[in-house]
């Protein structure tokens, strides 16, 4: 059996872990899969990031974190499927910080680090919203490029600089003509809510976005539902990626 599990982090038995994952509706697939954690403090946060989970009055981990977070921590791609209300944004968010302080060349250098994607503007002001409280223990600058609010603004943004951005695929597209960012220091990627970037027509930009992020990136994908396409583009992007699902859903 060439399945094996890493050493769980909060004392967890392989049997523990079967029975969790049942009882939470949690499914996996993929290789090295780490064994899900059922508190925040399992995740060995940073006090500063603990503090800023607790003012956000997250007790514990949903379902979804609690399989989806120590996968992103272990630095594997990820595609993550579950229902609205469950979670993701979080899910995504807290290890994106933790990847941001591990990089040795933080502060030197251009352009973000994390780059998230949404479909629509209201997604991408929510995640820009809850990033923000993650990101300020630390300083971290985030930056929102979404239509609605003046170009000049954001590009003026992205040039005095941000260490993440949070995006519509569209109007990103135009701010890297217009040169108001590189991407050449961003090595963690999010496209979320995927499947309704594709209902809206965006895996063209998806595509070039993606091919402008050097290939050894960290790449996550996160969706309420898996259609053909979506699963195609997820196969293309990511690299042995571990799956996820909670729920009915997948
Ligand atoms: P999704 O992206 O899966 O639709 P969200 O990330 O938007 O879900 O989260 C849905 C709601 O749940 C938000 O209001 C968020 O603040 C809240 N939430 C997220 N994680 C937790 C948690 N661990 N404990 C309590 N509330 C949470
Ligand atoms: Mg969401």
């Amino acid at each position: 059996d060439f399945y094996e599990e890493k050493p769980s982090i909060s004392g967890m038995t392989e049997q523990d872990v079967t029975e969790y994952r049942n009882s939470s509706k949690i499914r996996v697939s993929g290789f090295d899969v780490p064994r899900p954690v059922k508190t925040f403090d399992d995740c060995g946060f940073p006090p500063p990031l603990m503090s800023a989970i607790t003012k956000q009055g997250y007790e514990k981990p949903t379902n979804i974190q609690c399989q989806a977070l120590p996968i992103v921590l272990s630095g594997s791609d990820i595609i993550g499927i579950a229902k609205t209300g469950s979670g993701k944004t979080a899910a995504f968010v807290l290890p994106m910080i933790v990847h941001i302080m591990d990089q040795p060349e933080l502060g030197k250098g251009e352009g973000p680090i994390g780059v998230i994607c949404a479909p629509t503007r209201e997604l991408a002001h929510q995640i820009y919203l809850e990033t923000r409280k993650f990101a300020k223990p630390y300083g971290l600058r985030v930056c929102a490029v979404y239509g609605g609010m003046s170009k000049l603004d954001q590009f003026k943004e992205l040039k005095a600089g941000a260490e993440i951005v949070v995006a519509t695929p569209g109007r990103l597209i135009d701010l890297l003509k217009m040169k108001a960012l590189t991407m050449k220091r961003a090595t963690y990627m999010v496209l979320d809510e995927a499947d309704r970037m594709f209902d809206l027509g965006f895996e063209p930009q998806i595509r070039s976005i993606v091919g402008q992020i050097r290939p050894d990136r960290q790449t996550l994908l996160f969706s309420a539902t898996m259609p053909r396409k979506v699963e195609k583009l997820a196969r293309e992007i990511l690299s042995d990626p571990v799956r996820v699902s909670v729920g009915e859903v997948g």
